[in-house]
């Protein structure tokens, strides 16, 4: 594999992937194609030697590989990620007063750069509860995979003062529109739902659709970008690639070492849910991996956690907004995040082992500090850190536009992410990282 064939099928997941419930899907699907189990938190877990496994909850995914010729006590290599993105989410009743037009209602999901949503082609997806024909409840995924949906910006004829600076209301202003009405009749959300599903899932014979989580999003697909395609455009890059970094990384966990990789949801609206990083699913797994709970503490205090979010790039229009002493420049490989306040869970040990990893595998790295004047965002490490105990470390790529629709990445940066992760999983014994 090179820089180009990883970008290629990094690309088609990023595609392939609108929501969390579309993330654990597709990583479900390559997990099963690389000899993972799926395991079941219904029914009494066994886990075996040189076995891979992996469990679903609410959006988010856990896999584990046991090494053959390792113990337990000697710790995972954990990867961490999340599988959610800033977004749009529909609320259950459309907007009304918009007649003739069929206007979405729709609340933000995340902290969206919200000026981004405008004046685009956006789609829906999502995962949607329902009852079939013969009565049987069900629920599945859909993606409508066509631009139905779209933002006007109002024009600067009927607001001169918009180049200035212009708050955007989410309850007024960034109702899609979906639709007009040509007889007056305006379908219920449900019955236009409910067409979409029995379309992608015509043997189910969908009958009553009864919930849903949908998201908007954009359709417009991944791309190269520069003179000599030096950057990479998508939506979703935070944190999805992280998500595909994982993946691609434990499925190649050789023999030698135990590994876990937990892409969780909700990162974008605080982690506090029964599948987010504040929720138990990771130690709920953990605790039925051992048999005793000394096993396990032991275990926890010989893991690494290497928590994988993107991270800001100084960007060239904004120079200021970024300490001029650690410039993150795109293409000059993974960034190490550090943050005196633990908003980041490296410390100067964990950075250090980082530090070693990439030298040993080729890969260079930067360091990320906010301005010290500048309150700094936070992600799944210390979170997920702070409830195994584990020693841990935060890192991500470089990129522009954290958060808006579209992301700018460094087309050589995922590779190189990806070597050093990989790295990280299979070597024997990491550098010390513990007191
Ligand atoms: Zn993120």
């Amino acid at each position: 594999m090179n820089t180009e064939t990883f970008n290629e099928g990094f690309f088609s997941f990023l595609a392939q992937t609108p929501t969390p419930y579309h993330a654990v899907s597709n990583l479900e699907n390559e997990l099963t194609r690389n000899q993972f189990t799926k395991l079941d938190e219904g029914t009494l877990w066994k886990l075996e030697q040189g076995k891979r496994y992996f469990c679903i909850r609410n959006g988010s995914l856990i896999a584990v590989t046991v090494g053959s010729s390792t113990d337990l006590s000697q710790g995972f290599r954990i990867i961490g990620a999340h599988t959610d993105s800033p977004s749009l989410q529909l609320k259950p009743h459309s907007k009304s007063g918009c007649e003739p037009y069929i206007v979405g209602g729709v609340e933000k999901y995340g902290g969206a750069l919200l000026s981004t949503w405008f004046d685009r082609e956006l789609s829906l997806a999502g995962r949607v509860s329902y009852t079939t024909a013969d009565g049987s409840h069900k629920t599945g995924l859909i993606d409508f995979n066509r631009p139905v949906l779209y933002i006007p910006s109002l024009a600067i004829h009927l607001n001169r003062s918009v180049n200035e600076g212009q708050e955007i209301n989410p309850q007024t202003h960034l109702s899609p529109v979906l639709a007009q009405s040509i007889d007056g009749q305006i379908p219920e959300m449900e019955a236009v739902i409910l067409e979409q599903l029995s379309m992608q899932n015509p043997d189910q014979k969908p009958y009553r659709v009864n919930g849903f989580d949908l998201f908007c999003y954009d359709l417009n697909k991944p791309s190269y970008f520069g003179l000599s395609n030096e950057f990479i455009s998508s939506p979703r890059l935070d944190n999805l690639l992280s998500c595909y970094i994982g993946l691609k990384s434990i499925i190649q966990a050789n023999e030698g070492t135990n590994t876990i990789l937990v892409c969780s949801n909700h990162e974008e609206i605080g982690s506090r849910s029964n599948s987010g990083a504040l929720g138990n699913f990771v130690l709920s797994a953990l605790s039925r991996i051992f048999t005793s709970n000394q096993e396990k503490l032991i275990s926890l205090h010989n893991s690494f956690l290497l928590s994988l979010d993107n991270a800001h790039a100084s960007h060239p229009n904004y120079q200021d907004s970024t300490d001029k002493d650690h410039k993150v420049l795109l293409n000059h490989g993974p960034v190490i995040k550090i943050n005196a306040n633990q908003r980041y869970c490296s410390t100067g040990i964990t950075a250090s082992v980082l530090r070693i990893l990439a030298a040993e595998a080729g890969v260079t790295c930067q360091d990320f500090v906010m301005k010290s004047d500048m309150a700094c965002g936070s992600t799944i490490g210390p979170l997920t850190s702070a409830q195994l105990g584990v020693a841990a470390a935060d890192m991500g790529i470089p990129t522009w536009g954290m958060h808006s629709i579209r992301e700018v990445t460094g087309s050589n940066d995922p590779f190189e992410l990806y070597k050093l992760v990989r790295h990280f999983i299979n070597k024997k014994i990491l550098p010390p990282f513990n007191d």
